[in-house]
């Protein structure tokens, strides 16, 4: 089964060819990155221009570099939702137009659900126990459990951020700190170089089910607020705005110009962050694995690149006998691969979407 998988959802145009799930032969992805950069977020209506200008060049790309032709495809995956509408649009009027043409199935993908399969794909069989799947990224800090009965995946939320979602809170707070876009790369790396101790933030366990039938939620808003105020307390500003104002007129940063421009209480102050929200969110899913009595855990996003949250969960992991798997590094943020991948058992079940598919911004999984 040979899918071509296309991907538009927020800010970075990909396709990618995938075989049978797992075998990746092409994995092209067009950053928007530097461009929203300017700005310090996502701009709506620049991503579908840039989409647009990129989708077709991508997916030529991503069938060259496999050394496939579109005959040989055998279905055309894209993202539905949830993301921006006029996103998810271009991919999604390509995809449809480019499998009509071809004569080839059309397979509608939740970007969520791709997310965990950028972890399946290479981990390859459920635990026994069930899975316990957290996703957590720029837009998403949701917790699944996911199950395979006859190839075909189910999931039911248990878990979801009432606020912020875990790289929201990076990417404001680095900003709030003088630190460019997105941030979190920046606190992963600057973290190694403070004091994780420094600054005791702390997080309360949220729960909008009951006590028999909990929900395992997270609040990132707080901890952004309690940063602004140890900021304005600590009398940070001016060094900040200097610090912002040098940044910009460096073209692109080096982890070693940025350390020559953070002071001790700085990267005590994002250590301290960082080391609270990685304890927070490996708290709560664990909390959930063992109410659920999931023996795997999958964690995927862009946040899933963080190195504190692949350690800190290898370490918990390891001492309560649990698996877990994260994704490979082009893998944990957006891509095609993981939407070609999640495509598959569709593929084998003949869950096609029509011609009428249509984008769904808030489109959600279980
Ligand atoms: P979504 O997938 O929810 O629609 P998105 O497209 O913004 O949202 P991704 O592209 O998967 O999400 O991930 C981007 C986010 O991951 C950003 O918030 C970024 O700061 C964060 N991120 C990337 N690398 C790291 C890292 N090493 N540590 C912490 N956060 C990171
Ligand atoms: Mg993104
Ligand atoms: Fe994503």
């Amino acid at each position: 089964g040979l899918i071509l998988g296309i991907e538009s959802s927020c800010d970075e145009t990909a396709a990618a060819v995938v075989r049978s799930g797992g075998e990746v032969l092409s994995n092209v992805v067009a950053s928007q990155m530097e461009m929203h950069a300017l700005y310090g977020g996502v701009v709506p209506e620049l991503a579908s221009r840039e989409h647009l200008r990129n989708i077709v060049p991508v997916v030529r790309e991503a069938l060259r570099a496999a050394d496939v032709s579109a005959d040989d495809l055998d279905a055309i995956a894209v993202t539905a939702g949830p993301g921006l509408a006029g996103a998810l649009l271009v991919g999604i009027s390509f995809a449809k137009a480019y499998a009509f043409g071809l004569e080839k199935p059309l397979i509608a993908v939740n970007h969520l659900e791709g997310h965990i399969h950028a972890v399946l794909m290479e981990r390859h069989g459920a635990s026994a126990g069930g899975l316990l799947a957290l996703v957590v990224s720029g837009g998403h800090t949701h917790l699944y459990l996911a199950d395979e009965s006859d190839g075909s995946w189910r999931y039911r939320n248990v878990g979801r951020t009432v606020d912020d979602a875990a790289g929201e809170a990076y990417d404001k707070v680095a900003k709030l700190l003088g630190l460019g876009y997105p941030g979190g790369p920046w606190i992963d790396r600057l973290s190694a170089h403070g004091n994780a101790n420094a600054v005791p933030f702390r997080f309360i366990s949220i729960n909008r089910g009951t006590e028999e039938d909990p929900s395992f939620d997270f609040s990132f808003s707080g901890i952004k607020t309690a940063v602004l105020r140890y900021v304005d307390t600590h009398g940070m500003k001016a060094a900040i705005d200097a610090r912002r104002a040098a940044l910009a007129r460096i073209e692109q940063p080096s982890l070693k110009d940025v350390l020559a421009l953070c002071d001790a209480e700085t990267l005590d102050l994002i250590a301290s962050f960082q080391h609270a929200v990685v304890g927070n969110l490996v708290r709560q899913t664990l909390a959930a694995a063992a109410h659920f009595g999931a023996t795997g855990i999958v964690v995927s996003g862009g946040v899933a690149a963080n190195r504190a949250l692949r350690a800190r969960f290898a370490e918990v992991a390891a001492e309560r006998g649990l698996s877990v798997a994260f994704p490979g590094a082009s893998l944990s943020t957006d891509n095609a691969a993981m939407i070609a991948a999640a495509a598959w058992p569709k593929l084998r079940h003949g869950e096609f979407a029509g011609a009428d598919l249509n984008a769904t911004p808030q489109l959600r999984l279980g």
